[in-house]
This record gives C-alpha cells, structure tokens and sequence, in this order.
C-alpha cells in the first residue's frame, strides 16, 4: 500500500499525522510523496481541499480519505480516535489484502478562464466563484451559448454537488447528492429592482450543460477556485461545466452522505 498523509499543519494534526506514519510502518505501507495510492488527509474539509490541489494530475490513480481533528467533516469523516480501525482496514484491503475498499467517485467542475493576458484552467471540488473587488460585478451568463440574464451583484459561485454543503449552502442553494452529474450556479446578492433583473434562483445544470459568464465592463475581479484565490483586472470569460474527471474516495466503512448532512447540520 503506497500512501500519503497531508494535515491542517496544527498540533493535533501534526501528532496523529506522525501517529499515522508509526500505525502505517507497522503494516508495511510504503510512505510515497509520487505516487501514492492512498492520499490521507488529516484536519478537515479545508484540508482535504489542499490534498485534492496537491495531487490534481493524479486524480485517476489516487483514492482520498479524510481523518477530521475538529468536526466532522464531509470529505474528512473519520475521527481521531479511530485512527487504528482505519489503518487495521486499509491494510486489509491494500493490493495484496482480502478486502477492497468501495471507491466513491464525485463530479467535479472544469472551468476554462480566458484572459486578455491569457487563457487558464481549473478542476474544482467545491465550486468557483466570481466576485467583485470594487463594486459591483456586471456579468452576461450565458446557457449553452445562449444570453440568459446580465447579472449585477457581488458575485457568483458555480458549485459541485459535494460542494453544494459549502459555500453555496450559506447563498441559499440546494444540496446535492453527489452521485448527481451537475453543477449547481447561485447569485451572491444580486440587484433587483425595476431596471436590473437576475433569475435570483439557484440554477442546477446537468453535465451535458454548460455556461459562460462574461465580464461585461473594465473591472476588478476576486475568482476564487475552492481555497485558492486570484484577482484579476483582464477576464473575458469563465466557461464552466461538470468535469470528465472525478474525484475519488476510498470509503473503507458506510456513511451515507444524508448522514453526514444530518450529524453536521442537525444535531
Ligand atoms: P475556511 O474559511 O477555513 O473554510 C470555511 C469552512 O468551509 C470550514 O469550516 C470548512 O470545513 C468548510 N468546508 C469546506 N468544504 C466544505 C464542504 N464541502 N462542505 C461543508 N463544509 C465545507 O476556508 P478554506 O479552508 O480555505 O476552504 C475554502 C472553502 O471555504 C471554499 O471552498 C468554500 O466552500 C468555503 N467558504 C464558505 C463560505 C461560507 O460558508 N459563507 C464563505 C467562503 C468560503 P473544515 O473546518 O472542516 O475545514
């Protein structure tokens, strides 16, 4: 079993990464910053978030598991004091074990920014979003190659189903399950009054979908892509749609995601 551990880099984190590293020698797993097959993260969401990043030319070849040091999370759900049940089952079902572990896969967003200065692209886990530094952002979104609305407003963030328990809940969108294909575009404080006028719904388009947001004046932009950031005073366009790559989790034990919805949010 070739792994890799990744943590939030905060005392508890740091501990039960290098106790993780022990449990691991006592198994044999080989420690592999290259080519891991295992990427382990060890903090919470944000922290998977990172990992994810880290290893974005390897999605193909790697399974994700999160160990959470604060709350549960939904990408880092397992607790600091199973660490040992974890590592008792991933060595039960490494490449020569019994047991295979089930490998969830989620969709992921691809966003395509074109820049005067530029083109870039990007694979979110949780969503993109696109927000004005300055004032107000003036944006044309386009479905599909057709004008559906000129938006005013603060922004706009495009989520991933897995993403929809993040930023996008806190803006009034629906979650998601993540075995459903799409991505989800919801305002960030729109204006609407007599002039301007915005859907001011949350937007859920399926994979063969996609959309195009315009800058549509000289302005001064924050696009944000999960944890990471860039500003930018140039941008033409964000073209945005449902990934042909997808993210894998290696769930070595059930916990369904309306579970993880309920124990995060409700109790
Ligand atoms: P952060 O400020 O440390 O993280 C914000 C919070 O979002 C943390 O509590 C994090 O959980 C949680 N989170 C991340 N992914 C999640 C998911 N898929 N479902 C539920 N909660 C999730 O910033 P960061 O570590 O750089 O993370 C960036 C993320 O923060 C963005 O992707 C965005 O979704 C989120 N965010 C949320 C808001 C909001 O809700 N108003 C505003 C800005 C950004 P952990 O504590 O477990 O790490």
């Amino acid at each position: 079993m070739r792994y890799y551990v990744l943590d939030r880099g905060d005392q508890h984190s740091m501990d039960l990464s290098q106790q993780f590293h022990r449990l691991a020698q006592e198994k044999n797993f080989k420690l592999d910053a290259e080519s891991p097959e295992i990427v382990v993260s060890i903090g919470g969401d944000g922290t998977m978030l990172h990992a994810f990043h880290t290893f974005i030319d390897r999605l193909s070849d790697i399974a994700f598991v999160g160990v959470h040091t604060g709350h549960l999370g939904f990408y880092a759900d397992w607790r600091a004091d199973e660490l040992e049940e974890l590592i008792h089952l991933m060595s039960q079902s490494g490449s020569e074990g019994p047991l295979k572990p089930r490998i969830v896969k989620y969709p992921l967003i691809e966003l395509e920014i074109h820049k005067k200065s530029g083109n870039a692209s990007f694979i979110a886990l949780n969503e993109f979003t696109l927000k004005g530094v300055d004032g107000t952002v003036v944006a044309q979104v386009d479905i599909n190659d057709v004008t559906f609305e000129m938006f005013r407003g603060d922004g706009i963030c495009v989520s991933t189903p897995s993403g929809t328990t993040a930023y996008n809940k806190a803006l009034g969108g629906a979650m998601v399950h993540p075995t459903i294909e799409a991505l989800q575009l919801t305002e960030i404080a729109s204006i609407n009054n007599r002039v301007y006028r915005t859907l001011g719904s949350p937007l859920l388009l399926p994979k063969h979908h996609h959309c195009d947001i315009f800058s549509r004046k000289d302005q001064r932009l924050l696009l944000t892509v999960d944890h990471l950031n860039f500003p930018v005073d140039d941008l033409i366009s964000v073209r945005c749609q449902v990934s042909s790559h997808k993210v894998s989790f290696a769930r070595y034990r059930p916990f369904p995601f309306w579970d993880r919805v309920r124990i995060a949010f409700l109790n």
